[in-house]
């Protein structure tokens, strides 16, 4: 029996009229495991009409009792941590582990947003001009809309819905179409955590909801991950709608190694950063920029080595290292792009094509693939790839390196290898990148810092996590204040501080 998904809108599950249904594949097996249903007109404002009531009483809510909340659906992520990551295994693919993984960054960032009251704490002035003292509030912003992609169906909703709600907004969902399972247990793990019908919901759909929510009238703002194209229409679109607005998008992300760095311990670091999750991680390292032939001869050596030792096969099986692509069509996607690196002149020096998994030859695999000899202009230098495919570009300076990587259109995360901390230290620098990691391959910041890229990576002003989220979900207000002294003069010149 196949699942159906509907959506969760008001604290209760949510079938709506629409008869438009998707179906969902469990992508190591690739058989067909459930439908999704698409929202249509009526569903979506039935969504923002639920979070729109709830609001008012929402925001009014004391921050200390909404923390608790927090913390409740904190310890309940913990108690489902195994539920939560055998659905995010069974719809997207990845291994058990790291989807356990992305689990506990989720729990992580939850950890951080219990501490949310502290940070809405305001300014006070005492006595700014003759009598009158001047504080400043940080107050909700109203409905709050998330579309999530599908490589984090569990962690990226969290990352976006958290912090909106601790500071007192209700929230909307869109998940991906792909893997909706984990973001509806995550509705009904909120409920149960005690969070008012309505502040948390969920829409499930593709684009046309999507455009229904960014421009609905009610909706305030919009937090969105998905690849660069639509992360930058979805941006244009909110904003041209006066939507306070962040959307994050694809990138191309780069490790730059020097030769003084352990080669082979930097090969086997970057392998890691370039297959984990298949290569669907938007921090997954896809370009090693290698400073010179001697470091780059070893480092491919050491790669092509160690990385036909991985196991690839079903998440939910054996522990295996690597699992499938997210589908069919994701797949042939990837199949192209490594037959447009051997079309266009680099050195193929591992195939991923090449593997099949004998115990589930319907699933969406690939072997991880390693390309040598990687220049600026190839397709798969220019292009997200998003699989498991690392391009090695060799290059003859640090400086060229460096200059490669802020050329790129792309700026999400970067990392340096090496020993030497002055040139870490003007790597970090120099480097035109949001995340950037000097000796860790996935510098994706623990919750108090902030998350988010440059360049087409990133569109809008104010960046996710730490004190940047709760910028981005409340808006200022300064109240000047002066009790009646009896001594009032009448004046009609513009007020100012001074006597
Ligand atoms: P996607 O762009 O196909 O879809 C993302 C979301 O947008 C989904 O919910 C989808 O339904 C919706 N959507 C798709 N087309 C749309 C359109 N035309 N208008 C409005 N909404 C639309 O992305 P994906 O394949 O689900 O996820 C992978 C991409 O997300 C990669 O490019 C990856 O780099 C990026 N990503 C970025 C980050 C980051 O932090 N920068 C994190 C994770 C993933």
């Amino acid at each position: 029996m196949t699942a159906v998904h509907h959506h969760f809108i008001n604290g209760a599950s949510f079938e709506g009229s629409s008869s438009h249904f998707s179906d969902i594949t469990d992508p190591a097996r690739g058989a067909v495991i459930g439908q999704v249903n698409f929202a249509d007109n009526q569903t979506v404002e039935a969504a923002v009409s639920a979070a729109d009531a709830a609001f008012a009483s929402w925001a009014a809510t004391p921050p200390l009792k909404r923390a608790r909340v927090l913390f409740r659906f904190k310890d309940l992520l913990e108690a489902n941590a195994d539920k939560l990551a055998a659905a995010v295994t069974r719809e997207h693919g990845k291994v058990l582990a790291d989807a356990h993984g992305s689990v506990a960054r989720a729990v992580e960032l939850c950890e951080f947003a219990c501490g949310a009251p502290k940070l809405l704490a305001g300014d006070f002035s005492e006595n700014v001009a003759g009598d009158i003292d001047c504080h400043t509030v940080r107050q909700a912003l109203g409905v709050c809309v998330g579309v999530s992609p599908f490589n984090f169906p569990v962690m990226i909703p969290v990352w976006l819905s958290a912090f909106s709600i601790a500071c007192g907004n209700t929230f909307v969902l869109k998940p991906s179409e792909k893997d909706p399972a984990a973001p509806l247990l995550l509705a009904e793990l909120w409920t149960q955590a005690g969070l008012p019908p309505g502040v948390f919901n969920v829409v499930n759909g593709d684009k046309d909801a999507v455009q229904t929510l960014i421009t609905h009238p009610s909706v305030k703002a919009v937090s969105a991950v998905a690849s660069t194209p639509v992360a930058q229409s979805i941006y244009q679109t909110a904003i041209a709608n006066g939507k306070r607005t962040h959307t994050f998008g694809g990138a191309k992300n780069h490790a730059l190694v020097c030769p003084d760095a352990d080669i082979e311990d930097v090969a086997n670091t970057i392998m890691a950063a370039a297959y984990g999750s298949a290569g669907e991680r938007c921090m997954a390292l896809s370009v090693a920029v290698v400073v010179g032939d001697e470091s780059a001869d070893k480092l491919v050596q050491t790669i092509q080595t160690n990385a036909t030792q991985l196991t690839i096969g079903p998440g939910d099986k054996g522990n295996p290292d690597m699992g499938p692509l997210i589908s069919r069509e994701h797949h042939q996607r990837v199949t192209d792009y490594i037959q447009s690196g051997v079309e266009q002149g680099a050195s193929l020096l591992l195939d991923g094509r090449d593997f099949e998994c004998e115990s589930s030859p319907e699933g969406f695999f690939l072997g991880p693939t390693l390309f040598d000899n990687v220049t600026p202009g190839m397709q798969i230098y220019d292009e997200e790839i998003f699989g498991p495919v690392l391009s090695v570009v060799r290059v003859d300076s640090y400086q060229t390196g460096l200059d490669l990587i802020n050329q790129n259109r792309y700026g999400n995360g970067t990392a340096i290898f090496t020993n030497d901390g002055l040139l870490a230290r003007d790597f970090a620098s120099k480097v035109q990148v949001g995340m950037v990691g000097v000796n860790v391959p996935i510098p994706v910041p623990i919750a108090y810092h902030s998350f988010g890229g440059w360049k087409d990576s990133f569109f809008g002003d104010v960046h996710l996590h730490g004190e940047q989220s709760i910028q981005f979900y409340t808006k200022l207000k300064t109240i000047s204040t002066r009790w009646p002294t009896g001594k009032t003069r009448t004046s009609l010149m513009m007020p100012s501080h001074h006597d």
